[in-house]
């Protein structure tokens, strides 16, 4: 890594960036006015093939790698917009690529390349389990060449605008020999096929977005649509994780640079006693401490994603990346918001939104806690806090 995009990184900036421009503030503010999905932002980038950029080129997707995917997301932050709507179809791919089969990359990648599919829906979290994945109840029996799923999930994001979910379910139940990481299993849902045995209903959440909690009632699944070896999806999905923390940090940086971008522009502009507001150190310098902030999450977060696109470990930086990159962000959501003052508050500026919006990267997919928990004890070899 130089420090610096080659050229064709930096057209995939751009890119992105003009895409965005077409949904600007007022886009996002009347979808949240209603409630609505945002169909025609997800769309347009699921067309232009932004969405399918992890997808290997033999299944018709971009071919590229998570620095590239990074770039994606973070333009789409940058620009005022939330890939919330669409972001799971990068996370979920760490897992499909290593993991599925050659027959399930078949059949559904050049779909969910072509746009025809949505792979948008990620089933791990349950209401009694909270991080501690391996307390998981969703109960997954074999019954001969199919399995049948009961169980319930929770905030589970974009279901109702999916076909497909990832979903995570127990083969053993806890206790029964296995260790706990161990007898969890991960099976590809075709929600299409799933009738009455996947219902949701949506939890309103403090910004516009479509989680759900999920029953699951007797839902048969091919034998054919499990990934990889019955018992082992956790180390299947935790094997997603670094690329997911990397698809993070890299939003949270995108939001990053808009909250420093747009103070800065606005305290530059807005006169009070007579001179800019910007000229005083006390609204200048949090709005420069937090740019700092963020740029130096930036440097992070591309060693993860070199590490990762050369295949050398990454785990710390990552994690590291994540943890640097949502506190950035948070820290220059509020001095945006400081700066702004009155306007900070009122819809039309968009930094309200974007302040509720940014806060969830702290605790969502992965809270701070656990990541500071990885970095105290993989890295640093200190005890097990849990
Ligand atoms: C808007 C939204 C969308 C989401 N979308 C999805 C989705 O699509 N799919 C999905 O599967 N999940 C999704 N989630 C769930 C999300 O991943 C979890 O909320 C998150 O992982 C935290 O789990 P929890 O809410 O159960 O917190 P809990 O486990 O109840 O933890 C609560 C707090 O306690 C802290 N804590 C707990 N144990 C410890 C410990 N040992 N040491 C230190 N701190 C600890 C945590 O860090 C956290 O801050 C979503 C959540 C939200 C809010």
């Amino acid at each position: 890594m130089d420090f610096h995009l080659d050229e064709d990184q930096i057209a995939v900036a751009e890119a992105v960036a003009g895409v965005c421009a077409k949904f600007p503030g007022r886009y996002w503010q009347e979808l949240e006015e209603t409630g609505a999905y945002p169909e025609e932002f997800v769309r347009t980038l699921t067309d232009l093939g932004w969405l399918s950029i992890l997808i290997p080129e033999e299944y018709g997707g971009g071919g590229r790698g998570i620095t590239e995917a990074a770039i994606v997301l973070e333009e789409i932050h940058r620009s005022g917009a939330n890939a919330n709507a669409c972001h799971a179809q990068m996370y979920t791919m760490g897992t499909v690529l290593r993991h599925g089969s050659r027959e399930q990359k078949d059949r559904y990648l050049p779909e969910i390349a072509a746009g025809r599919l949505r792979l948008q829906a990620f089933g791990i979290t349950e209401p009694d389990a909270g991080i501690d994945t391996t307390r998981i109840q969703t109960r997954a029996e074999r019954d001969g060449d199919r399995y049948i799923i009961n169980g319930q999930k929770t905030f589970i994001s974009r279901i109702e605008y999916s076909d497909l979910m990832l979903l995570l379910a127990r083969t053993t139940p806890l206790g029964e020999g296995a260790p706990p990481a161990e007898g969890l299993s991960v099976f590809l849902v075709d929600l299409r096929d799933a009738g009455d045995a996947v219902q949701f209903s949506r939890i309103p959440v403090m910004f516009n977005h479509h989680t759900y909690q999920v029953f699951i009632n007797d839902l048969e699944v091919p034998v054919e649509n499990r990934v990889g070896e019955e018992g082992r999806g956790l180390r299947y999905i935790i094997d997603g994780w670094n690329a997911e923390r990397i698809l993070i940090a890299s939003e949270a940086i995108g939001d990053g640079r808009f909250f420093t971008e747009k103070a800065a522009s606005y305290a530059t502009s807005r006169v009070v006693f007579g001179k800019p507001i910007a000229s005083n150190q006390g609204v200048q310098f949090p709005i420069a401490e937090a740019y700092a902030a963020v740029q130096a999450a930036g440097l992070m977060r591309f060693k993860a994603a070199t590490l990762f696109d050369s295949g050398a470990p990454c785990g710390a930086e990552s994690n590291m990346a994540k943890l640097l990159a949502s506190k950035a962000s948070w820290q220059a959501a509020n001095a945006a918001l400081t700066a702004f003052g009155g306007n900070g508050f009122a819809r039309e500026f968009d930094v309200e939104r974007k302040f509720r919006e940014t806060k969830l990267l702290e605790i969502a997919p992965v809270s701070n806690n656990l990541v500071l928990s990885y970095v105290g004890q993989r890295v640093l070899g200190m005890p097990k806090s849990y």
